[in-house]
């Protein structure tokens, strides 16, 4: 039913998962050096030291001296391993040769999941202006609610909620409306504007820090104005950005031209479909935005929880939203690393 709502939920797939398997299969020397460090108790080296030894002491030396021999030869097992173990650990941070880009890009993501975020600034600068962002928004809503259900169950606890998370946020001070849509599918979105939706069965699934999780991450997409960098590449641009200096709010040609344009996206979920960037950076924006709001952000792991088991037991509840995106240990793996990092700071 929601069918190009892609958002809230809808699953980032990224590199560090992946790249780390692909590291384990493309780097045949952490094989080789498994296999070193199986060896370790008793290598060749050490064990042709002890051999001389021992024969010397059955011959003539006294029970003291073979004490003695004994301890060099723990000796030098124990420099032989220490020696064997810093090179293991040399190997595993020396990147294979020609793999040296990608290996340090993985380990800088290993690192951390969200270092492109950290220093962004979010204006509507080469964008759509604030003012024409918001009439399109205006414009999106009437298409939405042509197209969905829109119902005020549970519509006084998003608003409370939903509010305390937009006032949180990098962009407070435009004016955000949230709404509930009629569905069995569980699935939030976000249009230019600061118009936020979120449907009843998730609404259903989630606690209040669980839908905080959810509406901040929905926020989150509005601060980074990923809509309209959506937009800004599309052949319509032009268009639209002519249409809104025009429109006048009084119906007539160019509203309804608009309209029909605009109600095309929203049937083809244009706007509402992210990039798997766009999904992690509004994961960062969200996570960081609920402490602020008086939420726990751990409920952003459970939430994703949640959403893992629900594709496991009965994937239809979830639409197409998550069943060609299969990394919600991402997401939750990224989620923990930031909450890790905001309690140490
Ligand atoms: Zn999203």
């Amino acid at each position: 039913m929601l069918r190009g709502s892609r958002c809230a939920l809808r699953r980032t797939g990224c590199p560090r998962s992946i790249l780390r398997l692909l590291l384990a299969r493309k780097n045949p020397r952490r094989v080789r050096l498994v296999r070193a460090e199986d060896r370790l108790d008793f290598p060749a080296d050490v064990s042709s030291l002890i051999i001389p030894i021992r024969k010397v002491s059955e011959q003539t030396m006294k029970r003291s001296n073979l004490r003695l021999s004994f301890l060099i030869a723990a000796a030098v097992l124990c420099a032989t391993t220490a020696q064997s173990l810093t090179l293991i650990r040399s190997h595993n941070m020396v990147p294979a040769p020609g793999n040296h880009a990608r290996t340090a890009t993985t380990f800088a993501q290993y690192d951390d999941p969200y270092s492109d975020f950290r220093n962004a600034r979010y204006s509507n600068a080469g964008l759509l202006n604030e003012r024409d962002e918001i009439k399109l928004g205006t414009q999106l809503h009437r298409e939405v609610t042509k197209k969905y259900s829109l119902t005020d169950v549970g519509l006084d606890r998003v608003e409370r909620i939903g509010q305390r998370c937009a006032r949180a946020s990098l962009r407070p001070n435009i004016l955000y409306r949230f709404h509930v849509v009629q569905s069995r599918e569980i699935n939030g979105f976000s249009l230019p504007g600061g118009h936020v939706y979120v449907t009843t069965a998730l609404l259903k699934l989630a606690n209040d820090n669980e839908l905080a999780s959810v509406l901040a991450h929905e926020v989150g997409h509005v601060v980074a104005r990923h809509s309209l960098k959506t937009l800004k590449q599309s052949q319509e641009y032009n268009d639209i950005a002519k249409s809104l200096g025009e429109l006048t709010g009084v119906a007539g040609d160019v509203a309804r031209d608009l309209g029909v344009t605009l109600g095309q996206m929203v049937g083809a979920g244009f706007l509402t479909l992210h990039t798997r960037d766009e999904e992690r950076e509004a994961d960062f924006l969200g996570v960081r935005t609920m402490p602020k709001a008086g939420f726990d952000p751990q409920a952003m792991v459970t939430m994703f929880q949640k959403l893992q088991r629900i594709e496991q037991e009965n994937s239809s509840l979830l639409g197409s939203l998550f069943s060609d995106h299969p990394d919600a240990e991402e997401r939750i793996s990224n989620t923990r690393y930031e909450i890790a990092r905001m309690k140490r700071r």
